[in-house]
């Protein structure tokens, strides 16, 4: 069936195999200024974006990545979602689809008629639902497996070593030390009155860089409250190393707000990954934001990303979430291969999935219990072909951050040191 609007489609050939509504909904804007249509995407480094509004609607990357998925293709910038096509977890794109009514069976395509999505599908002139922004790059810490994009602190550290980013996204290997696209100012007045008059949006999250450490974050919320914007899901990640109480008592005024807090463990192999937190601070602080939250207003949650250093000790941040009942967010280490757990020696990954399947056997919290079936999947999967390849790389990577950023491996990890000799350590 041909659908007409601003533009004609035929619905037939759009294949529930690649299919994704994100492009339609998501404006994501990075450090750089630049744009893309979803959080995961990552063909997203041209030019940056004078005009969001128009990069949404009429961009070379937004039309292309549309139009691919309307012929039944996968675009490139989608190539992380791909792999995840057959794992058990199921694909995030699926997850994206199910959003707006769209199913993944033999319905797909009434669905998709169905979809509150299909006006977008023919239109020209939209907005979008949700807006995920970076205001730069400045950060409070050098995380390991951080980029020069994500870290200002990490970056100097690079440059003043002369060290090539190698785990970092394609294109911003090179980049200055400093990102800030706000401090163009008539580019950022121009973004807070697109947030503003966007009638359409439901959702703004912030990520960064840390954006509590950074001016144009209370300056967007002093906005989004003067001009009664607090209606939208408000919500930012943080390294939960800054505890701000007059920022809370902005955040009660929005009808909902999201606090995703990184922690990867309350252990030292916190320190030893996130460089620059303290871990018995950032859990203290935890609990002060745990103390100030309103159910279903002001929520809290936590966002660990198991790697290859932190999976052992994992639970300990997990526990909080059970006892406290948190949405908990588990991601892996991105893009980076060598960081993933699955560079551990093979007694540690079959004891530790053990371990943790065990002692989340009875869980009721529904995110701990996927984020469990993931972790314990990434775990159990077989070695790649390339694992010692991997590990190499791991040991360099490691040995290289030691030496810029201070620390010591055979000191955090001790157990670890003799499998790792034979890499190079
Ligand atoms: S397929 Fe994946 S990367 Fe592409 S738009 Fe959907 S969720 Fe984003």
């Amino acid at each position: 069936m041909a659908l007409s609007g601003t533009k004609t489609i035929e619905i037939k050939n759009i294949s529930p195999d690649t299919f994704c509504v994100n492009p339609w909904y998501y404006l994501r804007i990075n450090a750089t200024g630049t744009a893309s249509y979803c959080i995961r995407a990552t063909d997203v480094w041209e030019e940056p974006q004078q005009d969001f509004e128009d990069f949404f609607n009429n961009s070379n990357l937004v039309t292309a990545t549309r139009q691919s998925m309307l012929g039944g293709k996968f675009p490139a910038g989608c190539n992380r979602c791909v792999p995840e096509e057959a794992t058990i977890n199921g694909a995030w794109r699926k997850s994206q689809n199910l959003r707006a009514a769209i199913v993944d069976n033999n319905f797909f395509h009434e669905s998709v008629q169905q979809s509150p999505v299909l006006s977008r599908l023919v239109s020209n002139n939209l907005k979008p639902h949700f807006v995920f922004v970076s205001f730069g790059n400045q950060c409070n810490m050098s995380c390991r497996h951080c980029f020069r994009i994500s870290s200002n602190k990490l970056a100097k550290i690079y440059d003043q070593h002369n060290y090539q980013d190698i785990s970092g996204l394609p294109g911003t290997r090179n980049l200055a030390a400093d990102q800030d696209w706000t401090q163009d100012q008539s580019r950022w007045e121009k973004f807070l009155s697109y947030i503003v008059d966007n009638r359409d949006l439901h959702q703004l999250a912030i990520n960064g860089g840390e954006p509590v450490v950074t001016p144009r974050f209370y300056e967007l919320i002093d906005h989004l409250i003067k001009h009664n914007r607090t209606d939208i899901k408000f919500s930012f990640s943080t390294n939960g190393t800054v505890f701000d109480q007059t920022l809370i008592n902005k955040l009660q005024k929005f009808e909902h707000c999201y606090i995703d807090i990184s922690i990867e463990a309350i252990d030292p192999v916190n320190d030893y990954v996130r460089v620059g937190a303290d871990y018995q601070t950032v859990s203290q602080n935890f609990f002060k934001f745990l103390e100030h939250q309103i159910p279903g207003k002001l929520v809290v949650g936590g966002h660990p990303t198991p790697m290859v250093y932190t999976v052992e000790k994992v639970h300990t941040f997990l526990d909080l979430c059970v006892e406290y009942d948190l949405e908990s967010w588990i991601t892996p280490a991105h893009p980076q291969r060598f960081l993933k757990v699955e560079v551990l020696p093979s007694d540690i990954k079959a004891q530790t999935s053990e371990f943790l399947r065990h002692r989340y056997a009875n869980v009721t919290n529904a995110s701990i219990a996927n984020g469990i079936k993931k972790i314990c999947s990434w775990l159990d999967q077989p070695e790649p072909a390339d694992i010692d390849d991997l590990r190499k790389i791991f040991v360099q990577h490691t040995k290289d951050h030691d030496r810029m950023l201070g620390t010591d491996f055979s000191k955090t990890f001790p157990h670890l040191v003799e499998f790792y000799k034979a890499y190079g350590f």
